[in-house]
C-alpha cells in the first residue's frame, strides 16, 4: 500500500530527489564512480556544492553580503555556533517552545539572554506578540516554525537589532525576505534534505566583532573562507538538498510551494474545525502550514488509540503526535502531496462516522 508520510523529520522528500541521488550512489553523472567514493575536492563535487549554493540564493533571493554554507553538527550545534560567534555580552530570545530553549540554554553560557516573550504559559500554543527588543542587545533570535508545537511566525518580522532564525522546518516553503535576517539556519532533514547537513545563511558583516577566540571549527569565518570544505563536508546529504532544491525551482519556485502549502494546510485545518471529534492545539493566528496539531475533544479522548490504529490501517504514517503535546501531527512539508492531505481527511471523517 502507498504510505503517506506525515513524519516531523527526517521526513517525506520529493520522489525525484530520491531517485536522483539513487543514481549518484550508483554512478555520478556517468563518471564511472558513487558520489559515495569520490574526493570532496573533485571537480565533480565541487559541481555538486556550486549548484546547491546557486540554486539555494536563486530561490531565496539571497542579496550580495550573505554567504551559505553547508556544515555539520545539525541545528542543535547552532544553537551555541551563533553566541559564540555574535554575542559579545547580551543577547534577546523568543521562547516559543522546545527548540527555542535549547538555543536560550546555550546562548546563556555566552553572557545575558533576555527572553523578551515566552508562550509557555500555555504550553506554546501561540506566538507571543507585543514584546520589546532591548536595543542594546547583539541580535535576537527566533525559531520561525514550531515543529512540536504547530505554530509558525509566517512574515518576516521587522527588528531593530540583527535578527536570527532557526527556520529548520520551514525554510523554503514561502518567499523569504532574507534581508531582514543577519542569519538563518537550519538542519537540513525537515523540508530540505536528509539528515546530516545543515543550511546557514549569514550576513558576514555580523561576524568578527566578539573578543572571544573562537575554536575554528566553531568559526563561521573558517566555513566561509573555506567554502564548506574546512573539513569533509556531508557530501551525500548536500546532493540530495541540490535536488530537492532542483525540484521547487522546477515547480515554480518558493510563491509556487507556498500557494501549495498554503492550500494543503487548509484542506486539514477546515477538516479539523469542522470535526466533532477533533479540535486544533494551536491557535489560529499561530497557526503552522508545515506542522498541524491537533487531539480528539475531551469526550472522545479515549478513542485517540483507535484512531491511530485506524489510520495507520490506511497508510498513514508519523501522526503521533510529540509527547510533549499529545494526540496528532500532521507534517505537511513541500514535498506532501495534496493526495496525502485528502486521504487523512477521508480517514478523520470515516473514523468519525463510526465513532462520534
Ligand atoms: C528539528 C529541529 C531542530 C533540531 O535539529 P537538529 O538538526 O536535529 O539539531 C532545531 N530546531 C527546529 C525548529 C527543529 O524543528
Amino acid at each position: 500500500m502507498k504510505k503517506h508520510n506525515f513524519n516531523a523529520g527526517p521526513s517525506i522528500l520529493p520522489q525525484v530527489a530520491i531517485e536522483n541521488t539513487a543514481k549518484a550512489v550508483l554512478d555520478l553523472n556517468g563518471i564511472g564512480m558513487s558520489i559515495l567514493e569520490i574526493s570532496h575536492r573533485s571537480k565533480d563535487f565541487q559541481a555538486v556544492i556550486d549548484e546547491a549554493t546557486a540554486l539555494f540564493k536563486e530561490l531565496l533571493n539571497i542579496p550580495e553580503g550573505y554567504q551559505v554554507l553547508f556544515l555539520g553538527g545539525g541545528a542543535s550545534l547552532q544553537f551555541c555556533m551563533v553566541p559564540f560567534n555574535l554575542m559579545s555580552k547580551k543577547a534577546a530570545y523568543l521562547e516559543t517552545g522546545v527548540w527555542a530553549k535549547k538555543a536560550i540554554k546555550e546562548a546563556k553560557l555566552f553572557g545575558e539572554v533576555n527572553v523578551v516573550a515566552s508562550s509557555a504559559d500555555k504550553n506554546f500554543t501561540y506566538i507571543p506578540k507585543g514584546y520589546t527588543v532591548p536595543a542594546d542587545a547583539d541580535y535576537f533570535h527566533i525559531t520561525t516554525n514550531n515543529t512540536i508545537y504547530g505554530t509558525e511566525i509566517r512574515t518576516d518580522l521587522d527588528c531593530n537589532v540583527p535578527l536570527i532564525a532557526d527556520m529548520s522546518s520551514d525554510i523554503l516553503s514561502r518567499p523569504v525576505n532574507v534581508s531582514k535576517y543577519a542569519m538563518i539556519y537550519g538542519g537540513a532533514q525537515k523540508n530540505l534534505g536528509p539528515a546530516g547537513v545543515t543550511f546557514v545563511i549569514v550576513r558576514e558583516d555580523i561576524l568578527g566583532k566578539v573578543e572571544r577566540a573562537i575554536p575554528t571549527m566553531l568559526d563561521y569565518r573558517t566555513h566561509i573562507k573555506e567554502g564548506s570544505m574546512f573539513n569533509t563536508p556531508p557530501c551525500l546529504p548536500i546532493f540530495t538538498v541540490k535536488e530537492t532544491l532542483k525540484w521547487i525551482k522546477s515547480i515554480g519556485g518558493v510563491a509556487a510551494i507556498e500557494k501549495m502549502n498554503i492550500e494543503k494546510a487548509n484542506i486539514l485545518y477546515n477538516a479539523i474545525d469542522n470535526s466533532k471529534m477533533f479540535v486544533g492545539t494551536a491557535e489560529k493566528d499561530s497557526r503552522s502550514l508545515m506542522n498541524i496539531c491537533f487531539v480528539m475533544k475531551e469526550q472522545y479522548k479515549d478513542r485517540e488509540d483507535a484512531f491511530m490504529e485506524f489510520a495507520k490501517s490506511r497508510g498513514m504514517v508519523g501522526i503521533k503526535g510529540h509527547r510533549s503535546v499529545g494526540g496528532f501531527r500532521a507534517s505537511t512539508y513541500n514535498a506532501l502531496p495534496k493526495e496525502s492531505v485528502e486521504a487523512l481527511v477521508a480517514c478523520m471523517h470515516d473514523f468519525e462516522k463510526e465513532n462520534a
